[in-house]
């Protein structure tokens, strides 16, 4: 929208009323006008889009007594039609462009800065304007569990998700026969302004037909007027290699499509990992508890580990591993981004035995002979008494 379109454009002439017509005239013009050339009414008629937008943009000026007046006093000095901004701009144009608009205006040939730019700018932004403005998708939130290994590894997992979308019976209309009728308290522009201090106004969406400009005649049954379906979609999504318990993820662009060539939205996963009977995570290691016997500790010896999805290692039990000891298998952990994995902890559980054989028993009570010798809760009870 340039300035010249704004001078040039003859917004009594697009809704066919009196340069003093009453506000209620211009209302009921708009409406009229409004009704026959709404695009949901016209499908596929780009002409009578193209009618629909001239008329919303029309009634945006006129249909609001300020800028109504604004509009009237630009026309009254610059012409109608008939101003065409040059150097020196004429004799008969030595007003002040920076008074009349709020500054910001340029001075000299031209004479049209962003100044102009600005005020015409947002005047033909509101209202209607904005379903022509690319939109964002939506943002979506979906949640997936994962086995314990999936989470380690990374997984493609198919997700199900609903999104809004225009109802197909009804083409989004809301009416069974694809005709509804414009909305009479917003007239179509799915806002209604309410006023706010200082001669700005604020638009809200119309409660009366939820911001969509029309109200279905004989509503829709699939969609019970409304326009929108609830549309499913599976999608593969790729779970990255080594999510945790409870972490949410962002998958950019996975979202719902955008409206008008904008982008799509973002989707959000949470995922939630089913617990594994033996191994724990920690980070990126691994985690595992392994039972030895107390031959094995006291002694020393091999002992054979399982590993998460591969051939198990065997860890060198050194002689006097106490319980509780943990050890580590490097690189048999969680991948990590770098492609490296972490480590798997290995704690040292020493098992006692709780039916023994006569043989076992004997054998023990040799040992018992064997190893007396002082008491070994000596030196707690020493360190109880101190301090
Ligand atoms: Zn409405
Ligand atoms: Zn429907």
């Amino acid at each position: 929208m340039s300035t010249k379109d704004f001078v040039e454009k003859d917004y009594y002439k697009v809704l066919g009323v009196p340069k003093d017509a009453t506000e209620a005239e211009i209302k009921k013009a708009y409406r009229k006008l409004a009704r026959e050339n709404h695009p949901d009414a016209n499908k596929g008629d780009a002409k009578a889009e193209e009618r629909f937008k001239e008329i919303s943009e029309a009634n945006d000026v006129l249909g609001d007594p300020k800028r109504r007046k604004e509009y009237d006093e630009a026309r009254a000095l610059f012409g109608n039609g008939g101003f065409r901004p040059g150097p020196g701009g004429g004799g008969s144009f030595n007003f002040d462009l920076g008074d009349l608009f709020g500054g910001g205006a340029g001075q000299g040939g031209g004479g049209f800065g962003g100044g102009l730019g600005d005020v015409f700018g947002g005047l033909f932004n509101r209202g209607g304007g904005t379903r022509t403005h690319p939109r964002r998708g939506q943002d979506i939130e979906s949640e997936v569990t994962l086995s314990f290994t999936e989470a380690v590894d990374g997984a493609t997992v198919p997700l199900r998700m609903s999104s809004q979308a225009p109802c197909k019976s009804c083409s989004g209309t809301g009416d069974k026969n694809g005709t509804p009728r414009v909305c009479p308290t917003c007239v179509g522009t799915g806002q209604v302004s309410r006023g706010g201090g200082g001669g700005f106004s604020l638009t809200d969406p119309c409660a009366d037909c939820k911001g969509r400009g029309l109200i279905a005649q004989d509503p829709c049954d699939v969609c019970k007027g409304s326009g929108r379906a609830t549309s499913a979609r599976t999608m593969q999504v790729r779970i990255p290699a080594g999510v945790s318990d409870g972490q949410r993820i962002r998958l950019r662009g996975k979202g719902a499509p955008g409206e008008q060539g904008g982008p799509a939205g973002d989707l959000y996963v949470v995922v939630h990992v089913d617990a594994h009977p033996v191994f724990g995570r920690k980070g990126d290691n691994l985690t595992i508890t392994v039972p030895v016997t107390f031959p094995e500790a006291a002694l020393g010896g091999e002992v054979k580990v399982p590993t998460l999805g591969g051939p198990p290692v065997t860890l060198k039990l050194p002689a006097g591993t106490p319980n509780g000891r943990t050890m580590r298998a490097r690189g048999k952990g969680a991948a990590r981004k770098d492609g490296t994995r972490g480590d798997l902890l290995v704690t040292i559980e020493v098992i006692v035995p709780k039916d023994l054989g006569d043989q076992a028993k004997q054998a023990l009570e040799s040992y018992r002979e064997a190893t007396a010798g002082p008491d070994p809760r000596a030196e707690l009870f020493q360190a109880a008494k101190g301090a």
